[in-house]
């Protein structure tokens, strides 16, 4: 199985990529967590990135393009994978087409989450994570059982900078500026598959697998 999710910030790409990868065990990358414990661990990777993802801008397409290579061609190569938050720019899906090129794969589906604006940005902003595990959460939809702690590994929940409301505009402008645009380039190609994100996450799920055959 190999999947990129699209999709706007917050649209639940990455509850879909959990479950994915549970159901199938196949490999999920999400290049925001990446980019996160990045940062937390200090890296060179992290310090280049950290600047641009405090302000909900884009991190450059050359580093995002080296990451990415590294994760899905490099020493670990998946068999498979699920790509949550990659490619979200032409230039990194062109620079990702070439790589699959390159190492004789193809890509099964693009899965692109739709949802309203409004619903969105609700979401982000009552979004927790959790600091070791990188579980999500929503307060109002999801809330964890006891409050502030991840259910799965007692880690402490936290809200990311950027899910705060004025850089949560920001990011929803981003998307649909720079990351929009691949929704024809995948249509084109014919692999692009469309679901409603509305209700529950376990509805979205059901969606989710019959638009990709699972
Ligand atoms: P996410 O957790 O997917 O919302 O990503 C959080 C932040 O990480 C984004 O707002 C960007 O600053 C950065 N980021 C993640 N994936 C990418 C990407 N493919 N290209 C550029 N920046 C990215």
């Amino acid at each position: 199985m190999r999947i990129i999710l699209l999709g706007p910030p917050g649209v639940g790409k990455g509850t879909q990529a959990q479950k994915l990868s549970g159901e199938f065990s196949v490999d999920q990358f999400s290049t925001g967590d990446i980019l996160r414990d990045a940062i937390k661990n200090n890296t060179s990777l992290g310090n280049k990135a950290s600047s641009y993802m405090v302000k909900g801008e884009l991190v450059p397409d050359d580093i995002m393009l080296g990451l990415i290579e590294k994760v899905l061609f490099g020493e670990d190569k998946p068999d498979g994978f699920i790509l949550d938050g990659f490619p979200r720019t032409i230039s990194q899906a062109e620079g990702l087409t070439k790589l699959f090129e390159k190492h004789k794969i193809e890509l099964n589906a693009v899965v692109l989450f739709e949802s309203d604006t409004e619903i969105i940005a609700d979401r982000l902003s009552a979004r927790r994570t959790c600091r070791d595990c990188n579980a999500v959460y929503n307060l109002i939809s999801n809330p964890p059982k006891e409050e502030g702690r991840c259910d799965k590994c007692g880690g402490e929940l936290f809200q990311r900078d950027d899910d705060r409301k004025e850089t949560v505009m920001k990011r929803l402008l981003v998307y649909k500026k720079q990351t929009e645009p691949l929704i024809d380039f995948y249509k084109s190609s014919g692999i692009l598959r469309k679901v409603k994100a509305v209700g529950s996450p376990e509805e979205v799920y059901k969606l989710t697998k019959s638009v990709i055959g699972g």
